[in-house]
């Protein structure tokens, strides 16, 4: 089998509940995608990076793990575009006792379900409509996977918590719309966190706006948390 990487580095986790801590990330090329506020562009392209074959990915991963490595984190692109490869370097990884960590958007619960296994914490990404991931069409079956993938992380009693990237363009009715099916559908005790993540660089939203998504978000979860991308102000990958 072979695996599509774009890069694996050391660096400071950036975003999410996990930030603040040293990790290895191991960013897959592709994604399928293309949001508007990507930052990883040009991981973007399914022939991106550098294919190698599976022991080889797996023995440059073992090089770049460092003494007091945290965690390793799969990202990309969205790493579920090679949920097999993933799966095999994720179990590698455990194998070693080291904690791992899936950055996906979660688009498709059957991949999800490949790599689960073999994790340890897992962020479910859900994107809002006005991030250009789908056009409307596909939006509902979009969520009905994310939803899926957020039942699946739970039910495996995983570290789960709850991303939402926001910009000026999001909009309170969709957003309270999604915040409505997602706590219909998992209980507030069986999550880690919620973060709302804004938009750096491009349309950002305002101060107002943020508070507006955070009291959505605490009239159904009070351990909600606005975080934004820490790494970029320190000039971190
Ligand atoms: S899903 Fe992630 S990698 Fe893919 S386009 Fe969106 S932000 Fe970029």
């Amino acid at each position: 089998m072979k695996v599509r990487l774009y890069e694996i580095f050391t660096s400071i986790e950036g975003e999410g509940l996990l930030y603040g801590t040293k990790t290895l990330f191991v960013r897959l090329a592709g994604c399928p995608f293309k949001c508007f506020y990507c930052d990883t562009k040009d991981a973007i392209p399914m022939n991106s990076g550098q294919q190698y074959e599976l022991d080889e990915a797996k023995k440059m991963i073992e090089r770049s793990l460092e003494k007091n490595t945290y965690k390793v984190n799969f990202t990309g692109g969205d790493p579920l575009a090679q949920s097999e490869a993933v799966s095999e370097l994720a179990r590698f990884v455990q194998l070693k006792k080291i904690p791992s960590y899936l950055e996906s958007s979660c688009y498709d619960s059957t991949r999800f379900a490949q790599v689960l296994p073999y994790l340890d914490f897992i962020k479910i990404e859900f994107k809002t409509p006005d991030s250009e991931f789908v056009d409307s069409k596909h939006y509902s079956k979009l969520l009905e996977n994310e939803l899926d993938c957020l039942r699946l992380s739970v039910e495996s009693k995983k570290v789960t918590y709850i991303k939402v990237v926001v910009s000026s363009k999001t909009e309170l009715g969709p957003f309270k719309k999604l915040l409505k099916r997602i706590f219909q559908s998992t209980s507030k005790s069986s999550l880690a966190g919620f973060i709302i993540q804004p938009t750096y660089g491009i349309a950002e939203p305002s101060l107002e706006q943020l508070l507006s998504f955070y009291d959505e978000v605490h009239a159904y979860y009070e351990e909600v948390r606005i975080v934004p991308q820490i790494h970029k102000f320190i000039g971190a990958p």
